[in-house]
């Protein structure tokens, strides 16, 4: 068969995880990219502000590239863009117009918009890349214009459903488009890949407008300011807390940046319908009476520096919190977020607000398809073979026993893990090989990447502390001036004072130096063996493992010959006592 005749599917983010979704799929000479998402770091990835995937498969590649297909303007699905566009050009991205405004005014931001053309499309709108031509048509999430993708290739047509749910009673009307997908049925479906984020809950998903009856109820009895946060992309949810608010006379005021873009972006595309008098700024809401007055802000994730975290702290310029004021918190906690949501509900309490959340309040619902609807799809798409994605591995697992369950047979279900390669005939699907693949991390001024060693000794700091030896040393072996020693955040042994301490790593640092007669090769030479030394002393005495870093300074002893070609710089000590875990022996 002609290499031309088979489909890989190479997915570089989104597998084994939820975020930065990031998939290319090539045939023959050609590539495209479905989405290009980012992720937020979990708890542990210290100081971390964004992972992103590694795109090196794309930089090699990048002159087979034909173009982009978004599916939804969530940062999971777009986020990654700018950092592609820094990396390459792409010839085009297609995607739904919510999705390229936002993805417009970030590109131009950063001076990126003249890397790519952003391409509008509309549902049903078929799109030629290459070999391939992808058809967008209209599915229901949790943002508003969304789009599951039918993509045609040589061999077969794929479905890739991006993120759905079946919302039969959606708020702004936009139905998922059934006919289209069964039509492509007809056809023959090779490939679907399909959404997994809520493979583990049995039953359906409630409709977006289940929200509308509880949020209701909470404006109907709210006596004083309500305070409101949702997801800034939470299109349909901010669309039914305007019109609550419109509903019972109130005035509106937003918080947060991006809740403000969101807002203004999906009324100009037609998402959101309001009159301008209904916002006020946040300056003027000691101007109305509380009863006529909502917040809509972000931090909906305990996100340290959001408006409702500094509410809840009390630190807020012009908000806070009374007693008898109300707080929705109309979203669920990404997984890692639960203690900072549950840190700032309880200082909502403690200030005397009625605050509504959680599960069983009815004030959210997810955006993602349950059991019975994935099998809906499974059933509507009956594909040859299936590959669930967007979901961590126990969720793609599960995924592909739903998928059995519907008559797809097991071997031809396929679960990948990012960087594997999915090479696809008319006849035959199998793994085979892997391409380069992985994060990269950006700090918190979002420009700089940072590789796993700092993070780690970001953490290893965190958690077991530091100490710090400075000694200057004659290249004849004797110690001229220290060591000079500084530890930081270690637990002693509740017997042993500071200054003991001290003193105990000073003796061995001495014991570690003296009374071999060593020729020293350098300073990085010195500074490993204190290391190494130090590390094994406060393990066996302290049952300790703090981060040691040593620098050591030799000087040239003119008396002696040996000392005549040791280094002065001290560079190699420094980067070598950075991560002594780590450090080549
Ligand atoms: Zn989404």
């Amino acid at each position: 068969m002609a290499l031309d005749k088979m489909v890989k599917i190479i997915p570089l983010g989104g597998l084994g995880e939820i975020g930065k979704n990031t998939m290319a799929i090539c045939c023959g000479n050609d590539i495209i990219l479905v989405d290009a998402g980012l992720a937020f770091p979990s708890d542990d990835l210290i100081g971390v502000e964004l992972v992103l995937p590694d795109i090196s498969f794309l930089v090699e590649n990048q002159e087979k590239i034909r173009g982009l297909a978004i599916t939804h303007g969530h940062e999971d699905h777009i986020g990654g863009v700018p950092f592609i566009l820094n990396e390459i050009s792409l010839p085009a991205i297609y995607g739904p117009a919510l999705a390229l405004g936002l993805l417009e005014s970030k590109l131009s931001e950063m001076g990126l918009q003249d890397r790519t053309h952003l391409k509008k499309v509309k549902p049903r709108q078929r799109v030629r890349m290459g070999c391939f031509e992808v058809e967008f048509i209209r599915c229901t999430h949790s943002i508003a214009d969304s789009f599951s993708l039918i993509i045609r290739t040589p061999i077969g047509a794929l479905v890739h459903t991006g993120d759905f749910k079946f919302d039969l009673t959606p708020v702004d009307g936009e139905l998922f488009d059934f006919a289209s997908l069964a039509r492509a049925s007809d056809e023959g479906i090779l490939l679907l890949m399909s959404d997994s984020t809520n493979t583990e809950k049995p039953g359906y998903t409630p409709s977006e407008r289940t929200v509308w009856g509880k949020l209701n109820e909470v404006f109907a009895r709210a006596q004083q300011r309500i305070i409101v946060t949702t997801f800034a992309s939470n299109v349909h949810r901010v669309r039914q807390v305007l019109l609550a608010a419109m509903h019972y006379g109130r005035k509106v005021s937003i918080l947060g940046r991006s809740m403000h873009k969101f807002a203004e972006l999906s009324r100009e595309l037609g998402y959101m319908k309001f009159p301008d008098n209904l916002l006020i700024p946040i300056e003027q809401i000691r101007d109305y009476p509380d009863h006529q007055v909502v917040i809509l802000t972000t931090g909906s994730q305990g996100e340290p520096l959001s408006a409702l975290t500094r509410i809840a702290n009390n630190e807020h310029k012009f908000i806070s919190i009374v007693p008898g004021d109300t707080v929705i918190i109309s979203a669920t906690p990404i997984p890692g977020n639960e203690r900072s949501i549950a840190n700032t509900i309880n200082k909502l309490f403690l200030r005397g607000a009625d605050v509504v959340y959680g599960k069983g309040s009815g004030i959210h619902v997810s955006g993602h398809a349950c059991q019975e609807e994935q099998k809906l799809m499974l059933n509507l798409c009956t594909p040859k073979y299936f590959m669930p994605i967007h979901g961590e591995y126990r969720m793609l697992v599960k995924h592909c026993e739903l998928a059995t369950e519907t008559g797809v047979p097991a071997e031809n279900t396929f679960v990948l893990k990012n960087g594997e390669v999915l090479e696809l005939t008319k006849n035959s699907c199998t793994k085979n090989g892997v391409v380069k693949s992985g994060v990269i991390l950006i700090d918190s001024n979002r420009e700089w990447r940072i590789d796993y060693e700092t993070v780690d000794d970001r953490k290893h700091l965190s958690q077991e502390g530091l100490v710090m030896v400075v000694t200057t040393m004659g290249s004849d072996g004797k110690m001229l001036a220290g060591p000079d020693i500084s530890i930081r955040g270690i637990i002693l042994p509740q017997d042993v004072p500071a200054e003991e301490f001290v003193l105990l790593i000073g003796k061995e640092v001495e014991n570690l130096l003296s009374g071999k007669n060593r020729k020293w090769k350098d300073e990085e030479h010195i500074s490993l063996h204190i290391q190494d030394g130090l590390e094994e002393f406060l393990q066996k005495r302290m049952n300790a493992s703090p981060l040691v870093q040593v620098k050591v300074n030799l000087v040239s002893v003119s008396s002696t010959d040996e000392g005549k070609d040791a280094p002065m710089t001290t560079g190699a000590s420094e980067k070598n006592s950075r991560s002594p875990n780590k450090k080549q022996r």
